[in-house]
C-alpha cells in the first residue's frame, strides 16, 4: 500500500521536505514518490494543499 501522487499535483514542493526518507522528488511535471524508499508514514499526504497524495 504505497503512497502515490496523482495528476492533481501542482508541483508546489511542500511534500518533498516532509518526507523523512527522501522518497519524494520532482518528476515529469509533478512530484513523484519512490515506492521502494517510502515507509508509508503519511506525512506527505497531510502536507499537500491539493489533496493529491493518497495510499493506493
Ligand atoms: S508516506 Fe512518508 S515515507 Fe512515504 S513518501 Fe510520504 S512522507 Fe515519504
Ligand atoms: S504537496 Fe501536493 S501539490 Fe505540492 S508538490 Fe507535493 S503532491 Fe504536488
Amino acid at each position: 500500500m504505497a503512497f502515490k501522487i496523482s495528476d492533481g499535483c501542482v508541483a508546489c514542493g511542500a511534500c518533498e521536505g516532509m518526507c523523512p526518507v527522501g522518497a519524494i522528488s520532482m518528476g515529469d511535471g509533478k512530484f513523484e514518490i519512490d515506492a521502494d524508499k517510502c515507509i508509508e508514514c503519511g506525512s506527505c499526504a497531510g502536507a499537500c494543499p491539493t489533496g493529491s497524495i493518497s495510499q493506493e
